[in-house]
């Protein structure tokens, strides 16, 4: 018998989207996903997923129903279609160009690291406004001038950016890409940004998180 298969959205509206959380969540399950599919797995549960990463089978299902009607009762989720359902609800079925901007030592990190290539996002320009570093080059991209921002963001077709100037750099900056065309920022700046609605901007604060980590580790020790 054929499997019964929708990837059209679930029937409570083509409106819902999934919550910043729940989109952080989808992530999750894409990583176990491509594990198990590396393993050779087949299919899964929602059981499966939702015990590998701590969480209830329910939510697993809930966040699941917005890729599509994947699930097959007694059978589960073929690993495949879910995971390329995944890709296709979170837009990453395809590549992202991303420029980065601030040549310091946290981007250097994030240049020899890489590991989002395999997931589709490729850094393709690089910018400082250190003229000892313009021109230099850095994991096989050429340091540029801020000056050709613009130039490269549309030839590159570049649509992300990756931000790793100190915080007293971040908002003029920020402006500027946002004026060039860039449509998110991945802001590593401990700052708050503010730009328009237009932009979308994901903050990685480190000192931040690393807070929340001792506050939780605090308040799991209290008595
Ligand atoms: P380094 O010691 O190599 O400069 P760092 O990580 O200590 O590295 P930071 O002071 O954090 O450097 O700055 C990160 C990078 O951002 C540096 O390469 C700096 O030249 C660059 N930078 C600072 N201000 C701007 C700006 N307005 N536009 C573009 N790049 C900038």
């Amino acid at each position: 018998m054929p499997r019964a298969r929708n990837t059209g959205r679930p029937q409570s509206g083509p409106e819902e989207r999934p919550s910043r959380a729940g989109a952080a969540r989808l992530s999750l399950y894409l990583r176990c996903l491509e594990g198990w599919l590396r393993e050779g797995v087949a299919t899964v549960s929602s059981g499966q997923i939702a015990e590998s990463l701590g969480i209830s089978d329910a939510q697993v299902r809930k966040d699941v129903s917005y890729v599509g009607s994947l699930g097959q009762p007694g059978v589960g989720y073929q690993v495949t279609d879910l995971i390329e359902a995944i890709r296709q609800a979170l837009g990453i079925n395809r590549e992202w160009r991303s420029v980065l901007i601030g040549v310091g030592n946290l981007a250097r990190a994030l240049l020899r690291y890489q590991g989002f290539r395999a997931q589709g996002f490729r850094i393709v320009a690089l910018f400082d406004s250190d003229p000892a570093k313009i021109g230099q080059e850095v994991e096989g991209l050429k340091v540029d001038a801020l000056e050709h921002l613009g130039d490269k963001i549309m030839t590159l077709g570049a649509e992300l950016a990756i931000l790793t100037v100190p915080a007293e750099s971040a908002q003029p900056v920020a402006e500027r890409l946002h004026e060039a065309g860039i449509r998110g920022i991945l802001n590593f700046a401990p700052t708050v940004l503010r730009l328009p609605e237009s932009v979308r901007l994901v903050n990685v604060d480190l000192s931040i998180q690393l807070e929340q980590l001792a506050f939780q580790v605090q308040l799991h020790n209290m008595p």
